[in-house]
Parts: C-alpha cells; structure tokens; sequence
C-alpha cells in the first residue's frame, strides 16, 4: 500500500497527503478559450470504491475524466493517479488504468472478439471478458451492427483488457434501457468485489442510490458536495409525509403544522401538503394530531424517503443562487 503514498504540492503551495487514494485531486482548473471549465475542483477516490460523479450537462464531468485519464492537461492543480502525478507521465498508457468514454468508438468493420485481440493479441482473457459482459453469443460478430447497449459492454470489456485496478467511466449506463442499465451495474458491483476502484458518470441518480460508495456533485466546474453515501442517507434523507386532504388547508392550521418541532419544512399545493419531517414516528403523530384537533378530513397519507435526486437539485439550486 505505500507505494500509494505520495506527498505533492498544491497550486496553493500547501502540502498535500494522498494517503491510499486511488485519485488525488485539488484544486484542478481548466480553461477553454477563456470559458472556465473547471473551477479549482477537489475530489478523492479511495481505493476500492466506486465513486459516483454527478452533475448537469456541461458542469465539468468529462473534462475532470478526460484530464485523469491523461488525455488532457489542467491549467493548474495537483492531480495524483495511484499515486502518480499526471504532470510527469510521458503517456496515457503509463496510467494503468482503464478508460469507457461517453461514446466508445470502434472499427465497424471489427468482429467483438477481433476488436479485443487488437488491443491485447488473441489471449484466453479475450473470450473471459466477452463472455463476463455477456457478449459471448456476439464474439464473431461485426461491431458495426452493434447496439448502443453491447458496444457499452464491448467497450467496458476493452477498458478491462489490461488487467487495471482503477476503472473511469464516463456515462456506461445512461443511454441505456433499464435491463442495460442493470446488467451494467450488476457488472461494475463485480468489479468492486473483483478489488477495483471505479468511478462513474452518470445523469441517473438512482443508478447511484444502488452501487456507490461515495457520491460527487460537480456544478459549474465547482464541487458543491463530496459524501460517503451512507452519510447522505443518514444526513440528508429524510422521511417525508404527502397528506390529501378533502379541502385546502386552512392558513392558521398550515402554521400551527410548520411550527411543531419535528416538522423541517411544509409545502402546500392545492388540497395537498407536503411535510419533510426529521424523524416519522414524531412527525406523523404531530401531523395527524393537529389536523385532527382542527377537524381537517385527511384523504390519504403517504410517506416517502427524500431522495439523492432532492438532494441534487437543493444543492445545485442553493449553489446557482449563491454569490461568487
Ligand atoms: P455532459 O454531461 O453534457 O457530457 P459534462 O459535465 O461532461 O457535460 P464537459 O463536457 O466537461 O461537461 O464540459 C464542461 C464545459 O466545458 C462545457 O461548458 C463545455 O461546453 C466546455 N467544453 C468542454 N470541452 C470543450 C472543448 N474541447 N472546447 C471548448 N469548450 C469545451
């Protein structure tokens, strides 16, 4: 483990300690043409994780991909992979990593099994990963005819031909449909087991609910949020109540609703109130007690779990609103 271990310099001059992360980012920027893509971000991906790393079209997601994939260069910042300081690496190749881009291009006129042996020679590997993606009944075929989901899987296959322990991939599950996307995720949970340390793209935040150990919120080329997701759940998921009621919830009674102490926060629309509460049991036993006490006929009751896609939209809200 201690060759993971390196000690490099911030922009800022500070010393900077990469413990046993996998990727060291800080303070990355990036420019084009003027148009700051990416605005001193900072991010770490411990070894053996997967890293879910979010944002909305145009935040800085593959620019931040492209650069720790060695296939771009910052403008400034420190940016350690496995240890390695992308700065000093002569080639891509030197990374030992594997790399899915958006869109994963291959020579149509290729059969699945020629497209690996290209990259790696005609090794027993080569039928071991076309069968792990489930492109065995594939192999003789030309990718040319492939769907967008199986030159997904071709393409994670070729991010695997060389054996890497870090994996970086950009979107491998948001053009599909949802048994691909499945099928994708079910494959990169394998990899987890298999020792590797993935990070992944995505639009689709429950993909990221299901798999990720960690999850990033890029916005704007800044990171916003960076949690364990088990600390996201704990911390900002919580139960919330959709109450119908027969008529529109008189104004004293709304009040005497959002001023109970279990209540965080009370939304009215129409004959419907939604309470965000910080513990159910309290919240809903408040609620249902006053609406009661004010003879206010409740139609229905439901309660649901605030979720990563609340989350992302409070926080990509609360910094676009914000002052720079
Ligand atoms: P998406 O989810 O749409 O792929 P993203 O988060 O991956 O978005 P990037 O592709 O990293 O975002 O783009 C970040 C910003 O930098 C965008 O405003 C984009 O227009 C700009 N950008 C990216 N690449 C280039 C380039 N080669 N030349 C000029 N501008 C670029």
């Amino acid at each position: 483990m201690s060759d993971l271990k390196q000690t490099g310099k911030t922009n800022l001059g500070d010393p900077v300690e990469s413990g046993v992360n996998m990727i060291h980012i800080e303070q990355l920027y990036k420019s084009y043409r003027g148009f700051p893509a990416l605005r001193g971000i900072s991010l770490q991906v411990k070894k053996g994780e997967i890293y879910g790393f979010i944002g909305q079209n145009g935040a800085g997601k593959t620019t931040t991909m492209n650069i720790l994939a060695g296939l771009s260069r910052p403008d400034a910042g420190l940016c350690l992979v496995n240890g390695r300081d992308i700065r000093r690496i002569r080639h891509p190749g030197d990374l030992h990593l594997g790399y899915l881009p958006e869109e994963p291009h291959f020579y149509p006129w290729l059969s699945a099994r020629e497209t690996l042996e290209n990259l790696i020679g005609p090794i027993q590997r080569v039928d071991e990963l076309l069968h792990w993606v489930g492109l065995s009944p594939a192999a003789s075929r030309r990718v040319g005819g492939f769907s967008r989901g199986m030159r997904q899987r071709l393409g994670l296959a070729a991010a695997l031909v060389h054996n890497p322990e870090l994996l970086i991939l950009d979107e491998p599950s948001s053009a599909l449909d949802p048994e691909g996307r499945s099928d994708v995720l079910r494959l990169i949970r394998e990899l987890r087991q298999m020792g590797k340390t993935i990070l992944f793209s995505t639009h689709i935040l429950s993909d990221v609910e299901r798999v990720c150990d960690t999850v990033g919120i890029i916005a704007s080329g800044e990171m916003i949020l960076q949690q364990p997701m088990a600390t996201i759940s704990q911390k900002y998921i919580k139960p919330v109540f959709d109450i119908e009621l027969i008529a529109p919830c008189p104004p004293d009674v709304c009040r005497q609703l959002q001023a109970g102490v279990p209540v965080l926060a009370l939304e009215q629309h129409h004959n419907r109130l939604t309470a965000t509460v910080n513990d159910a049991q309290d919240g809903s036993i408040w609620l249902m007690s006053q609406l009661a006490e004010a003879r206010v006929a409740i139609l229905s009751i439901t309660r649901r779990g605030h979720n990563l896609e609340d989350i992302f939209i409070e926080e990509v809200n609360g910094h676009e609103k914000s002052p720079a």
